[in-house]
């Protein structure tokens, strides 16, 4: 029986006017944010769907349908610690996590180092643990045109 277990996970959000954008738990400043019925953290959503895809435990709208007034705004670290609670109660922790942020502007290289020791206060996990990238998509599609962020993220569990 394998004692360790990956998953991966992608999401994608359009950028509009008038919304915060808030990516790993960090509020950017920029002149657009993300739109969805959460805070549309795409960085997180992605990392959750990488979780619970290492289980075979579905994906976040199962757990957090979009149809559910309750998740109106939600703060998705919040989801996150959710989810966290699910891989911990079937017995697995995390080993680590990688990711990328797919994103034509802002820069996000300065805002790297918040959003990972965001994202491993809320897992308890050591910075180190969590990786965290950025790429522009060379103008192309719709990431490259600034129509939505996109984020890939892929996590390793190990049992506990
Ligand atoms: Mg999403």
């Amino acid at each position: 029986m394998a004692s360790i277990r990956i998953g991966n996970g992608y999401d994608i959000h359009r950028l509009v006017p008038e919304r915060p954008l808030i990516l790993g738990g960090i509020t950017i400043e920029h002149t657009l944010g993300l739109l969805g019925h959460s805070d549309a953290d795409v960085l997180t959503h992605a990392i959750m769907d990488a979780m619970l895809g290492a289980l075979s435990l579905g994906d976040i709208g199962h757990y957090f349908p979009p149809t559910d007034p309750k998740w109106q705004g939600a703060d998705s670290l919040n989801l996150l610690e959710q989810v966290d609670q699910l891989i911990q109660d079937k017995g697995w922790k995390i080993s680590n996590i990688d990711s990328v942020i797919v994103a034509e502007r802002p820069k996000l290289k300065p805002h790297i180092p918040a959003m990972r020791d965001r994202l491993a206060a809320v897992l308890n996990l050591q910075s180190d643990q969590v990786g965290v990238k950025a790429t522009t998509n060379e103008k192309l599609d719709a990431t490259g045109r600034e129509e939505g962020i996109a984020a890939y993220a892929v996590v390793l569990l190990e049992q506990v």
